[in-house]
C-alpha cells in the first residue's frame, strides 16, 4: 500500500507547478493562522463571558447577603377559635417588604404551652386540654396568617407582600 500512495503523492506534487509550492504553502499556513486566531478569540471572548458571569453572580450573592442580614422579624400574639398563636412576620425595613408570614403552632388558652398534634386532637402538655385537629388546616392556617397582615400592616404603614407570598 505505502509503495504505491508514495508514487501518488509525488504526482500529485509533480502535478503542481514548483513556482506555486511556495504560495501554497503560504496559504496554507494563513489559513491555519487564521483558524488558530479564530478559535483562540472565540475561547477568549467565552473565558470572558464566563468571567463576567461569575462576577455577577459574586455580586448578586453579597447582595442577597446584605437583604438576608437587614430582614427584621416581629413576633404577634393572635386569639382565636380559643387558642393564642404566635405567628412571626419577617420583613426588610429598606424595601418595606413582607417577605414571610409563619403562623407557627396553636397554644393553649390557659397556660400558653405549645399544642401538639396527637391523632385527632391537638392536646395540651401542660394540662391535658384537647382542641379539635382542624385546627392546624389551611384553612386555620390562612386565617391566622391573614390576621397576623392585618396586624402587621396596622402597625407598620406602608409595607407590602414581596411577590410569592400569599396574598390576604
Ligand atoms: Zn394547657
Amino acid at each position: 500500500m505505502m509503495e504505491s500512495l508514495e508514487p501518488k503523492a509525488l504526482a500529485i506534487l509533480g502535478a503542481i507547478p514548483p513556482e506555486l509550492w511556495l504560495p501554497g504553502a503560504l496559504g496554507i499556513a494563513a489559513l491555519f493562522a487564521f483558524l488558530f486566531f479564530k478559535t483562540w478569540s472565540t475561547l477568549r471572548r467565552e473565558r470572558r463571558a464566563v468571567a463576567d458571569l461569575v462576577q455577577r453572580s459574586q455580586e448578586m450573592e453579597k447582595e442577597l447577603i446584605a437583604i438576608r442580614a437587614a430582614a427584621q422579624t416581629r413576633e404577634f400574639r393572635i386569639e382565636r377559635f380559643d387558642l393564642i398563636w404566635y405567628p412571626t412576620v419577617t420583613y426588610l425595613p429598606h424595601s418595606k417588604r413582607i417577605v414571610s408570614i409563619v403562623p407557627g403552632a396553636p397554644h393553649c388558652r390557659s397556660c400558653f404551652a405549645a399544642l401538639s398534634l396527637k391523632g385527632e386532637f391537638w392536646s395540651c402538655p401542660s394540662c391535658g386540654r384537647q382542641s379539635p385537629g382542624s385546627l392546624g388546616d389551611l384553612m386555620v392556617m390562612d386565617a391566622i396568617t391573614k390576621e397576623t397582615l392585618k396586624h402587621f400592616q396596622e402597625r407598620m404603614r406602608g409595607y407590602d407582600l414581596a411577590p410569592g407570598i400569599l396574598k390576604a
